[in-house]
């Protein structure tokens, strides 16, 4: 794929303002399906960045175009993914219980960018009624064969139902959409009057990509966008939600996973198989305060 398959955004595509200043310069040149995978390990590879002046959200440009963007994702694999999966789930259990403590009745539950159903499969197991949307042909064949579970193969903004939901989750969706506005007004007439969203996104104007500047791990070709405190609540505000907490979220991993995104210890690492165990063993929480967890309401109107 070439640059010339991106497309301009002259204005800040939440508030519509021009105004803007420029805060990273792209590095990217060429890219592929593979660098949209979740798990691709090219850290610092980023997008002509742009903050706006008024509501402060942060929107690449040029940016890849709607119609890309679902080729990509519907070509992805991303088997490593997997791998990580006991990181995974502990950080989804935490989310399930504050999910409960909200809304203790098990309601239904869709999930987008579901990936390869870790979360909705522990949903489901937790009692829930699970829907998932993903694009990734390679995911949703694993997620139905591994969690026997009901993941629709399209994106958010083709899905059509007549349904409802009680929660809807985007973890670690946002940042990737073209339009998060649209995105989050579609959330919002999917749910129920009393429904609840639960987004996970990087922040950042949080520290650590003040100290890491290009090289912050969030700087990844598929992250196209980037929220802050007051732009997630700008924009949940506007599509009509409540905020009910902002909390920093904590990443678990295991320690392999963090060497292995860097090239060198991932290839020492398959060299020398009794380590690679080892450190697949040893789970660490990162306490990097570089993403939110957000928890909204649907706004009574
Ligand atoms: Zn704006």
């Amino acid at each position: 794929m070439q640059k010339k398959e991106m497309e301009r955004v002259h204005k800040c595509p939440i508030c519509g303002n021009s105004k803007r200043k420029k805060i990273y310069n792209s590095n990217i040149s060429d890219f592929s399906s593979d660098d949209f995978n979740i798990t691709d390990s090219q850290y610092g590879k980023t997008w002509d960045f742009y903050k706006c002046s008024n509501c402060g959200f942060y929107y690449s440009d040029p940016t890849p175009s709607a119609e890309l963007l679902v080729k990509i994702y519907s070509a992805v694999e991303d088997p490593d993914y997997e791998m990580e999966k006991r990181g995974r789930e502990d950080n989804f259990k935490r989310i399930i219980k504050r999910i409960l403590k909200i809304k203790p009745e098990k309601g239904k539950i869709l999930d987008v960018g579901a990936a390869t159903g870790i979360f909705m499969g522990l949903a489901k197991e937790n009692g829930f009624m699970v829907e998932g949307i993903e694009p990734s042909k390679w995911a949703v064949d694993f997620a139905k064969k591994e969690h026997n579970i009901d993941i629709h193969r399209t994106d958010l903004f083709s899905f059509e139902t007549d349904k409802k939901y009680d929660i809807i989750t985007f973890l670690d969706l946002i940042e990737h959409l073209k339009n998060p506005l649209e995105g989050l007004n579609k959330a919002n007439s999917l749910l129920k009057n009393d429904g609840i969203l639960v987004i996970v996104t990087p922040n950042i104007e949080s520290l650590l990509p003040k100290i890491m500047k290009n090289r912050w791990w969030h700087f990844r070709p598929p992250h196209i966008n980037f929220f802050t405190n007051r732009s997630i609540k700008y924009i949940l505000d506007k599509t009509g939600f409540e905020i009910l907490s902002i909390k920093p979220y904590h990443w678990r991993f295991s320690l392999y996973y963090i060497v292995s995104r860097f090239s060198t210890g991932k290839k020492i690492c398959d060299k020398i198989k009794p380590l690679k165990s080892l450190l697949k063993f040893i789970k660490i929480k990162l306490y990097l305060f570089d993403s939110m967890e957000i928890y909204a309401k649907k706004r009574d109107n």
